[in-house]
């Protein structure tokens, strides 16, 4: 075991999650490649294993979603992303057009955005702020942005 997995498992052991293997693929393919679809995930964690059901993979993904190791941004009109940055209410700048998604910090220092006008008594620890627009690929070919 290389020293990154032995990491990863004890991040996993200090949740209290069982260390298998598909957990460890998945963490490694949200890694490698942050705001990626369950789909997407799918595929890297197949060419990394070898052959894992779809249903195993989504079920890893749940657990480490739960436990608070990866985070889902849920988009309208389209599926889920997951990430490994959890904890610090970054936001997200996505683009309309190709769907290329970014992340972006909250004010530095302070988090506005959770400080709601009126909270109705809630504890607020996380605000889902998605900026949406067109990446400057798609914002400079007119080509692309008929696309949308
Ligand atoms: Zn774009
Ligand atoms: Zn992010
Ligand atoms: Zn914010």
């Amino acid at each position: 075991m290389t020293s990154a997995a032995a990491e990863l498992g004890e991040l996993l052991r200090s949740r209290g999650l069982r260390v298998t293997a598909q957990r460890l693929a998945v963490l490694r393919a949200v890694s490698a490649a942050p705001h990626s679809t369950a789909d997407e995930i799918v595929e890297v964690v197949r060419r990394d294993l070898g052959t894992v059901s779809r249903q195993a993979v989504y079920d890893a993904l749940a657990a480490l979603t739960e436990h608070g190791l990866l985070r889902r941004i849920q988009t309208p009109g389209s599926p889920g992303r997951y990430e490994d940055r959890v904890g610090d209410n970054h936001h997200h700048l996505i683009c309309r057009t190709c769907g290329r998604t970014v992340d972006v910090d909250c004010a530095v220092g302070d988090t506005p955005c959770l400080n709601a006008a009126d909270d109705s008594g809630f504890e607020i620890d996380e605000a889902e702020v998605i900026y949406w627009g067109r990446c400057p690929e798609c914002a400079a070919d007119p080509a692309r942005a008929s696309r949308a």
